[in-house]
Order: structure tokens, then sequence, then C-alpha cells
């Protein structure tokens, strides 16, 4: 799709030319960034009055994402999503990422600037600033890794670890949509393989193509606890499935949790495509990956400040029934909850 007489290829660049085509009309923005892109390393005047958090996030084409469907702006976008969803996991603020980046010479100078557009338009979207990274070249295929630096209060980290029995259970947005967004763009791509002519038929359902391409990270709901005076008990981003992330939060915490079904946030796109693809809505809910939404845990006493948010479900409960997760059907049956996650 990139083998256009008309493109760049990146053997004609340096590498050094290369990082400046891509850079050079970036402006950082942080005022205790001392000096960013364009030396051997970023130097950083960290808050003396914050925990600094760090995080890493590894994409392999064909593993993680596939490029016949995958507009590259979309992907670095989604890039850095990824990556900055992990910090505000941990109820802190991203500041600066670093990208790294190996492609094979499929991909043309074009096709790395369509990229960077996307890296870019998330970090204006998210307030972060691009301060370095590396590229290179790969026998086959694209590989991007991110690194994400943020801060936070030292009195307002939260991790997995620190739930408490009966503490209320709580997921922003709504669950499933990008595993089915990308159940969609799989089937329009095999009707696509087997007869060119076609064209993709996404009519109906760009809600849920839109949370598998262009996610969001959850930086409002921080931002949300924060003016609500709320700390979560503990916390998680939801990239592989809200069964494994609940594990996650059990076993740190050495709790168990109870579940209720007809609490899942599923929107109505969701439900339309599963029921379309029979599929149990309530599995792709639990096990579909790439949401990029919080599921955190709060003591019972700020029932009070959530309860009436429209973008925060309290779908369940903690148990004293230590790494036990549990779902309640409607009828009243209990299910265990087994992690299986979602490539
Ligand atoms: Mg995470």
């Amino acid at each position: 799709m990139f083998e256009n007489s008309t493109k760049t290829s990146l053997d004609s660049f340096g590498e050094f030319n290369l990082i400046k085509k891509l850079t050079e009309n970036y402006v950082s923005k942080k005022p205790n960034l001392i000096l960013g892109i364009g030396d051997d390393a970023a130097l950083v005047k960290p808050n003396p009055d914050k925990l600094q958090v760090y995080s890493t996030n590894f994409m392999v084409e064909n593993i993680n994402f596939d490029i016949a469907y995958t507009p590259l702006k979309h992907l670095g976008y989604k890039a850095v999503v990824a990556s900055i969803s992990d910090i505000y996991a941990m109820n802190a603020t991203p500041k600066f990422i670093m990208v790294s980046i190996a492609m094979s010479s499929k991909y043309t100078l074009e096709a790395l600037e369509e990229l960077y557009e996307g890296i870019y338009a998330a970090c204006e979207k998210y307030e972060v600033d691009l301060i370095g990274g590396d590229t290179n070249t790969s026998p086959q295929g694209l590989s991007l890794s991110l690194t994400a630096c943020g801060e936070v209060d030292e009195n307002k980290y939260v991790t997995r670890a620190g739930c408490k029995m009966n503490d209320l259970l709580c997921v922003s947005g709504d669950l499933g949509g990008a595993y089915l967004g990308h159940q969609l763009l799989e089937r329009e791509k095999r009707v696509f393989v087997a007869n060119p002519e076609m064209q993709p038929d996404l009519e109906g359902y760009d809600y849920i193509v839109g949370r598998q391409l262009k996610p969001e990270a959850r930086k409002d709901v921080v931002e949300l606890l924060d003016s609500l005076n709320i700390i979560p008990t503990s916390m998680i981003d939801i990239s592989n499935g809200l069964a494994s992330e609940l594990k996650h939060l059990a076993i740190k915490s050495n709790v168990g949790f109870s579940i209720f079904e007809e609490k899942l946030p599923v929107d109505t796109q969701t439900l339309q495509l599963a029921s379309e693809f029979h599929l149990d809505a309530t599995m792709c809910a639990l096990n579909g990956g790439e949401d990029y939404e919080l599921l955190f845990t709060i003591g019972q006493s700020d029932f009070e400040k959530i309860k009436s948010n429209m973008d925060i479900t309290i779908i369940g409960y903690a148990t004293d029934q230590a790494n036990i997760c549990q779902l309640i059907t409607p009828s009243g049956s209990q299910f265990d909850i087994k992690a299986q996650g979602w490539n």
C-alpha cells in the first residue's frame, strides 16, 4: 500500500535528516523541560514535590495492529493513548513521552510523517511533550516503543494494591466496543481480500470502529476524581479486558470481587454488533481488550460523591474471598470469572 513511486524511500534519508524532518516544527510546552529533542539526551528538572511515574508500551505490526485497516495517523495517536493510559491508572498526570520506531523499507517518509501526525495530535490533546526517541530499520514490519513519564502528588498515587473488603468497584465509560470494532474491521478485511471490488461496510458502527482505531485515555476521569476529592483505593486501566484487570486488582489487593452482569456498561452499537456476530455481549465486555477505560475501587464513604455521575458505573464490590471473582447474573446465578484477556 505504500509502494508508490512518488513517495520518498527512507533509504534516501539519513537518520539525522529523518529525525530533523519529523521534529522540525515541534515546539515543546513544558516549563520544566530544559532540553528536548536534538541532543544526546533530554534534560528535565523534576518537580521536587512530586513523585515521577514511568511506563513503557510496545506495539508490533500484525501482533498489536494490522496496517491493512489502521490509518497510520490513528496508529500514532493510539500508541500515545495506550502509553499514557498507564500513567492515568496510577492517578498521575503524564508529562513527557519518548517514541522509538523500527520500520521496514515498505514504509516511506510520507508514511512516517502520517504516523507522527497522530503522535503530535495526541501530545496536543493530552498536553504531553515528545522529548526524544530513536528510529531504526527493521527487516519486517513496523514496531513502536513508547515510554511515558508523568508525575503525581506523593500522597495521591494509586496502585493495584489497597482495595479493602466492601469497597465499591467502578468503571468509566463502556466496555467491549474496541473488541467488536476489531471483529468488524477483520470481517471487512476478509470481504475485501476475497473481492477487492467490495467497499468496507462500517455503516452504523462509527462509535465502535472509533473505539478500536482511535481510543482515548481517561484524563477526564482522573481530573473528575480529583475534583470530587476521591482517591481510589486501587486502580488499573483496561487494556487486556475487564476480567483480566479484575484479577490483577484481586491478587494485588488480596480481595475477591462480585460483579453484577446487568450493571456492565455496554453501548447499544456493541450490543447490536455482538448479536450480529452471535457473540455474548457480556463475554465481550469481560474479555474484550483495548477499551482503555479505568477500573477502580472506592471506599463506601465516597459513594454519595460519585453515584450521580453518568460516566462512572458501579459494577460490584470487593469481598474477603481472596482472588475469587464472580459474576452474578440477573437471575442470581453466580459464575467464576476466568481471566482470558484478548490479543
Ligand atoms: Mg495498564
